[in-house]
């Protein structure tokens, strides 16, 4: 493994890959070929973006191949920390988040991976707490600490150096492995209280929310009055946790942004162009009705 001088500045592959896939499992509900396919056409590319459902015993052949054929992609769950052990070379936000969601196939044929979450994460912070996004330190309470929670921490570390992070989880250890991982910025919390207590973001990264039926990741009422909520689940719909924190006047969005935007972020990746970001919204707005928060027109 190689960490490598690769950052944000590396240079895209000079041969462009020949597919693009999104590997998962399950895949098929996945918005990411909507609105890649969208991008890709609006560019003139010639080259489809397809979900590929592949079983964990089957990645390190799956891989192998697309090495072989240079593909390039995405992956998601329960992928994201196999295709990191798998490449041969990570951006920093592949290593410091431990997992990668985007890879492709170097020059010298190396399989490069990176974590755009990070970036899509802090497109969302731009949505919801502008200040924070310009670098203003703020308390976050963050509940979750899974592959999104880590995202997030590396994105509020990019675009706020002084903000600190307050973990709840309902495993003490994976909310410690971050503390760990990220240091100084992230305290394990004791209680969901204690987190919440001064907050001035409040972030889901648990899945709660994915189905109607789950209890709410935390009550509204007990988010300080000043606080931006963030849900980074997404859906068709918003969820009841998103509709209320709206309804009790709090800034809020839901994990849309963050989706598309790691989404942009991985197709400047593969091809060192940006893609066409009104075609990916026209095309999740046709497939869902969603459209994008107002916000995002003046980035
Ligand atoms: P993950 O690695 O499985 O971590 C999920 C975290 O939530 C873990 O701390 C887990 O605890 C906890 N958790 C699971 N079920 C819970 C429940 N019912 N109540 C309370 N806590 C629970 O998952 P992830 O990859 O971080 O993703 C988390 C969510 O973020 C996903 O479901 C997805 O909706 C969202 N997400 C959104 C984007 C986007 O682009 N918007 C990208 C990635 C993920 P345990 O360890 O105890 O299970």
């Amino acid at each position: 493994m190689h960490y490598g001088p690769l950052d944000a500045t590396e240079a895209p592959p000079l041969r462009r890959p020949s597919r693009l896939v999104l590997v998962g499992h399950p895949v098929a509900h996945s918005l990411s070929p909507t609105f890649q396919n969208a991008a890709l056409g609006a560019a003139g590319l010639g080259v489809r973006y397809e979900a590929v459902d592949v079983v964990p015993a089957d990645l390190p052949a799956v891989l192998t191949e697309f090495r072989a054929s240079r593909v390039a992609g995405n992956a998601t769950v329960p992928h994201k920390a196999a295709v990191r052990s798998a490449c041969d070379r990570l951006t920093a936000s592949a290593h410091d988040v431990g997992a990668v969601n985007t890879f492709w196939c170097a020059d010298d044929g190396a399989l490069v991976g990176d974590n755009t979450d990070v970036a899509g994460a802090a497109a969302a912070i731009r949505v919801v707490a502008p200040a924070i996004a310009h670098g203003a330190p703020a308390r976050v309470a963050l509940l979750g600490a899974g592959g999104a929670a880590a995202a997030l921490i590396a994105a509020v570390r990019a675009v706020s150096p002084q903000s600190t992070l307050a973990v709840w989880a309902r495993g003490a250890t994976r909310a410690a492995a971050l503390a760990e991982r990220f240091g100084d910025v992230v305290a394990v919390a004791r209680t969901i209280d204690d987190a919440l207590g001064a907050a001035d973001l409040v972030v889901n990264a648990t899945p709660r929310g994915l189905s109607p039926a789950d209890e709410l990741p935390c009550p509204i009422a007990a988010i300080p009055p000043s606080a931006a909520v963030l849900d980074l689940v997404y859906g068709p719909d918003e969820t009841a946790w998103v509709r209320a924190a709206r309804a009790s006047g709090l800034p809020v969005h839901d994990g849309l942004v963050m989706l598309v935007e790691q989404g942009a972020a991985a197709f400047a990746r593969w091809f060192g162009v940006e893609p066409d970001r009104a075609s990916m919204w026209a095309a999740v707005r046709a497939r869902t009705g969603r459209v994008p928060p107002a916000e995002t027109a003046r980035w």
